[in-house]
């Protein structure tokens, strides 16, 4: 684990402290008393199942909740049948919302056995009122609630959900209408909080936050309103951090961020992440890099040069693209046109040949028609991606891009002509992507290329499943002593969008 504390030092009969992250430990030492009375009540280890939706950022943060679980005793469980049950939110389309609200369903079934169960809400799906009155009204099981800027106080609230009593022995099982849901919702923050404890799904490759937040504001999407404004982390805590991960047996990085090129910014001192990327190539025991998201319109030369020139950062751009016309991205207000996307990719194939890039595509955005597929398929073509994420544009309710549809919605015969229209040109789209794929991911074949080795390969036991630099994956015959190491790997049968391969 990272950061793991001394708790004998703290002195949980004293005032808790007002420094971070001295605070956080106190509670967490409180925590661990609560955690082993119950323990020893029930006669066994307490188990918590972190469950987490959504994209990276949302899965580190469930690393660092796991780390504060762990470190206060509780044992991982794999899923709901648990002591401790917290659900990581996403919301960004409105079913991802319903999915949590259909979890929570089961979870008040279990909770009716086991009274003395906790379950807790966090994420970005918290940052809404409407989803917070909705769980004060018919979710009041609940035990806790917050949101995307607190989580490093995850261990205070826990300590507070502990002290309201529902624990030890006075066991409501929250059923009842006097229950306190914990409710602590932020609207926006530049606090970060160094140093606490993460517990990290694979031992030799990591995520690392060096942003949290977005400012562009792209009409369909609705993380500014809840991640908040863009915030960077300083250059040295970053750099600590992943020094003390190489330390650690580290041997990947994932530097995460909404938009990393605009790392550094709002720094006091500013630096570029192309600048942040020449440093953390000098840590010692750190072989790859790889970093994720990029907005085409802040992707820099310097970038492009650095990554060139790096034997560490991985050969893989996810560059997303979102539509081909000029027209749907002015109204995405992606701020670059269908021709400066074409020039960034074409530079960028030009200077770093052996590169892989993919992308994320919205088809049917409000107003779209099918020449604006066909601008997005022309683009498909000639960047010839190896991979990319479609998805058939779903309302998010609270952006700009909702009104929009709401505005332009018809009867509902037009309506229904419309949908066959986008699902007409989601398949069209769909089919070029794969056949390019395929193409360019069969072009390595019958070549010996390094693999981080990750697991062992679920459908198979007999094969290891590891990663290219490139981010492709390749399935070989192996020890699962490999796992956690890089090694050279004949590429010999392409299966689409993975390789099967032997070690060399
Ligand atoms: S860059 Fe656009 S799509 Fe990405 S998080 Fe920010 S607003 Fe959302």
């Amino acid at each position: 684990m990272e950061n793991a504390i001394n708790f004998n030092e703290i002195n949980i009969d004293s005032k808790p402290p007002e420094d971070e992250p001295a605070r956080q430990y106190y509670f967490m030492a409180k925590c661990r008393q609560y955690v082993k009375a119950e323990s020893e009540r029930l006669g066994r280890p307490l188990t918590a199942a972190v469950i987490t939706f959504g994209c990276q950022m949302n899965a580190r943060d469930s690393e660092k909740l796991s780390g504060i679980l762990e470190s206060i005793g509780y044992l991982p469980a794999e899923d709901e049948n648990a002591d401790f049950v917290i659900y990581n939110t996403c919301t960004v389309r409105d079913n991802a919302n319903q999915r949590v609200y259909g979890r929570l369903g089961h979870i008040n079934s279990l909770k009716k056995k086991n009274h003395h169960m906790k379950v807790a809400l966090c994420g970005c799906m918290m940052q809404e009122l409407s989803v917070i009155e909705k769980i004060k009204k018919s979710y009041r099981f609940v035990d806790l609630v917050f949101g995307t800027h607190n989580i490093y106080k995850f261990a205070e609230l826990l300590a507070e959900m502990f002290d309201s009593g529902d624990i030890c022995g006075t066991h409501s099982g929250g059923q009842n209408a006097s229950h306190r849901i914990i409710i602590d919702i932020w609207e926006n923050t530049d606090k970060i909080v160094e140093d606490l404890p993460v517990e990290r799904k694979y031992p030799f490759k990591s995520g690392i936050n060096i942003m949290f937040g977005c400012d562009n504001f792209c009409s369909y999407c609705i993380v500014p309103y809840v991640r908040g404004r863009e915030r960077s982390r300083s250059p040295e805590d970053i750099l600590r951090e992943i020094s003390a991960l190489a330390r650690d047996g580290v041997a990947e990085v994932m530097l995460l961020g909404q938009n990393v090129n605009s790392y550094g910014k709002t720094l006091e001192n500013p630096i570029t992440f192309a600048q942040l990327l020449r440093e953390v190539e000098q840590i010692e025991g750190i072989e790859r890099i790889r970093f994720m998201t990029s907005h085409p319109k802040d992707l820099s030369d310097e970038l492009i040069a650095v990554m060139k020139e790096s034997k560490k950062i991985c050969r893989h751009l996810h560059l997303p693209l979102q539509s081909g016309s000029t027209r749907i991205l002015t109204a995405m207000n992606r701020r670059y046109t269908k021709e400066q996307y074409l020039a960034l990719a074409e530079k960028i194939r030009r200077e770093i040949p052996d590169i892989s890039i993919t992308t994320d595509i919205i088809v049917g955005f409000p107003g779209e028609e099918p020449a604006d597929v066909d601008e997005t398929i022309d683009v498909i073509k000639k960047v010839q991606y190896d991979n990319a994420f479609t998805f058939i544009y779903s309302k998010r309710t609270g952006t700009p891009a909702a009104a929009m549809a709401e505005t332009m919605a018809g009867t509902p015969e037009e309506n229904l002509e419309r949908e066959m229209m986008v699902k007409e040109g989601f398949d069209r789209l769909l089919k070029v992507v794969q056949d390019t794929a395929r193409q360019r991911v069969a072009r390595l074949e019958g070549q010996i290329l390094d693999a981080l080795v990750e697991e062992v390969n679920e459908q198979d036991s007999r094969l290891l499943t590891g990663r290219l630099s490139n981010n492709t994956i390749v399935h070989f015959p192996g020890d699962k002593s490999l796992i956690g190491r890089i090694v050279p790997v004949y590429l010999k049968e392409c299966h689409g969008f993975y390789y099967l391969g032997e070690k060399r």
